[in-house]
């Protein structure tokens, strides 16, 4: 199924209000870590040109995820995030706050995070490497059915996440190259993917 990066599938309240105190640290070091192994980032011959990969971590009752469109800036600032407040899966609807509206896949976020209360961090990355090798990696996947961005997507992700536990990979087969982990701190996410992306180089 054709689908087009970046494009914000759910509905959305939307406040333009700058969140400075919730940017973590943690996720600015592991962002740079992925833009440096080409695993977030915006080049003209990947995916039409759009931007890929977002990160998020939890924030006590919300989320804050990298706004929509960051994946080309090298550096983010508190500008480029945004908080997402609530949500709702059957709805596929969410509101949030930010300078920047949130990232089209912050509703795959949420499905992780209602998997389990003890996870904090969700990284989402396209690596072209784990993608192709993620039947020799053992990884678990969602069918190539399912697009990106979607209610089935974000239904089948809690699902599959809930019975996998608090830290986990996945690959997305209908997201080219789509990847996302969580854990409950971000070395935990963070390493499942570089893990997985040394597993297939040896
Ligand atoms: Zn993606």
């Amino acid at each position: 199924m054709a689908e087009q990066e970046g494009v914000i599938k759910f509905t959305y309240e939307f406040e333009k209000r700058v969140n400075v105190s919730e940017v973590s640290w943690e996720m600015q070091i592991w962002r740079d870590l992925f833009v440096g192994y080409a695993l977030i980032g915006q080049v003209p011959d990947r995916y039409g040109g759009f931007g890929f990969g977002n990160l998020s971590c939890r924030v006590g009752e919300a989320f804050s995820i990298t706004a929509s469109q960051t994946g080309g800036l090298k550096c983010l600032s508190a500008l480029d995030y945004a908080l997402v407040h609530d949500w709702s899966l059957v709805r596929n609807h969410l509101s949030a706050t930010g300078d920047k509206e949130p990232s089209s896949e912050s509703l795959t976020h949420a499905a992780i995070y209602d998997s389990c209360p003890s996870v904090r961090f969700v990284f989402h990355v396209h690596s072209p490497l784990i993608w192709h090798a993620r039947q020799a990696l053992g990884l678990p996947e969602t069918s190539a059915e399912i697009p990106y961005g979607t209610v089935l997507m974000a239904q089948t992700l809690k699902s599959l996440a809930r019975d996998i536990g608090p830290d986990g990979i996945i690959a997305m087969a209908g997201h080219e190259d789509g990847i996302i982990a969580w854990s409950t701190t971000a070395m935990g996410a963070g390493s499942l993917i570089f893990s997985a992306l040394h597993q297939q180089s040896v």
